[in-house]
């Protein structure tokens, strides 16, 4: 579901998304469309008595042909299919296609399942890159570096380009910034359109570290048009008039997208501000509970990119990592669409030191038992230190001054197979 909030970001929002590919070279409009799955591949699926077998190859394909020729109609748009019949494309294929053709805007249908046999999900979400700026992402700009489009503003500070200065990571992480800005912005529309225009149940705009989403260097986005499992939303799709319905609200949101990166386009407003990244970093806190949680916990209503730090005998769950005060408000509101009222975001000072008598340590192993001394932990962790708390044993590991330094060490041992470890912050 999409709130009127996200109408008065747009603005604030498009004075710093640029598609300027498109605006210098005059060039069309370009938009990959990837049906799902394929061939071999089938999807998701379900047989049913009356409508028989919905196959998700099958209802990506019939959306994304009719969407498609609604598109085609328009010379503005070039519109490149990842497969127009029933084959597999790859998932680098597909990625490598949508770069190499410099498109600006990738559009990838898929249809959802959910994993009870229940079928009491229901509805339409559409994911965007997840909220962390991350390296794959970035590499991938790197490697087009033709790809590098900056606005005006952006090319005065950073006007020299080479690719492996630190200069132009910060160009390409401010790229990245406005792609995500930008997918979030169609996302929404499209979410818009299944609730406004064809009365469907949404799920909202969710982020996602998703390999399509991941190795794109334009703004991404992923519809799951429904779940094959829920008798109502798989009689809609596998039918011509839903398909033809869901194919017209993307239609619409395109259409909508575009007249706003025009608009933005032709008629920049120069006094507004380039968004500057902040000095902090801020993480969403979600809750603080005596309960440990593993991110597969229902507890924490399926967001990932969790980061919990144990204090005072309770866990603080915090949700994502920015610099950039547009994906933190974004982040706080996928949190409180995810059920979390009270959620706020919270500033951290970048490697802060911790004052002498405070440290982080990592929090191994909880358990009513004593670990067995040929345990995976024991062996590679054998300094690892035990305490007894009311019949409890917590085993801890390793003292650091900040918390990247904890989050680092953390990810060492997950690589050393040493999972579910939480980080917790200690005063002598
Ligand atoms: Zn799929």
């Amino acid at each position: 579901m999409i709130r009127p909030t996200l109408y008065n970001k747009f603005f604030f929002l498009l004075t710093f998304f640029i598609s300027l590919s498109y605006f210098y070279s005059q060039k069309k409009f370009t938009i990959v469309l990837d049906a799902g799955h394929g061939g071999s591949d089938i999807g998701a699926n379900r047989n049913y008595s009356d409508i028989g077998s919905v196959q998700e190859k099958n209802v990506t394909l019939g959306i994304v042909l009719k969407l498609g020729r609604m598109l085609e109609k328009n010379k503005d748009y070039k519109v490149i299919y990842t497969r127009k019949i029933d084959e597999y494309p790859s998932l680098t294929n597909r990625t490598d296609l949508a770069n190499r053709s410099k498109a600006d805007l990738f559009i990838s249908v898929h249809v959802n399942s959910s994993p009870s046999k229940s079928a009491t999900a229901q509805g339409t979400e559409t994911f965007v890159q997840g909220p962390n700026q991350n390296k794959a992402n970035l590499d991938v700009a790197k490697a087009e570096n033709d790809v590098i489009f900056l606005d005006e503003k952006d090319k005065e500070n950073f006007a020299s380009y080479n690719p492996s200065s630190p200069e132009s990571l910060i160009a390409l992480k401010i790229q990245q910034s406005k792609y995500l800005e930008a997918s979030l912005i169609i996302g929404g529309l499209v979410e818009e359109n299944f609730v406004k225009k064809d009365k469907r149940m949404s799920r909202g705009v969710k982020q996602e570290n998703l390999h399509v989403l991941r190795m794109n260097a334009m703004p991404s986005i992923l519809i799951e048009t429904g779940f094959v499992n829920n008798y109502d939303d798989a009689h809609y799709i596998s039918t011509e008039e839903g398909q033809q319905a869901i194919a017209e609200s993307i239609f619409n949101a395109i259409t909508s997208y575009k007249k706003m990166v025009d608009r933005n386009v032709k008629e920049p407003e120069p006094e507004k501000p380039v968004e500057q990244p902040l000095k902090n970093d801020f993480r969403i806190l979600l809750m603080s509970s005596p309960n440990k949680y593993t991110t597969e916990d229902s507890a924490l209503k399926g967001l990932k990119y969790i980061l919990t730090i144990k204090e005072n005998g309770f866990y603080k769950y915090y949700y994502g990592t920015t610099n950039y005060a547009s994906v933190r408000d974004n982040n706080l509101k996928t949190a409180k669409d995810a059920g979390f009222r009270n959620s706020m975001a919270i500033s951290f000072v970048p490697n802060q030191t911790l004052g002498s008598s405070s440290y982080y340590t990592i929090e191994i192993y909880v358990g009513k038992d004593k670990l067995d001394s040929k345990s995976n932990i024991l062996k590679t962790l054998p300094e690892i230190i035990r305490n007894k708390e009311n019949g409890t044993f917590y085993y801890t590991y390793g003292k650091y001054k900040t918390l990247e330094k904890a989050v680092k060490a953390q990810k060492d041992f997950e690589s050393k197979g040493i999972t579910n470890t939480i980080i917790e912050k200690k005063s002598k």
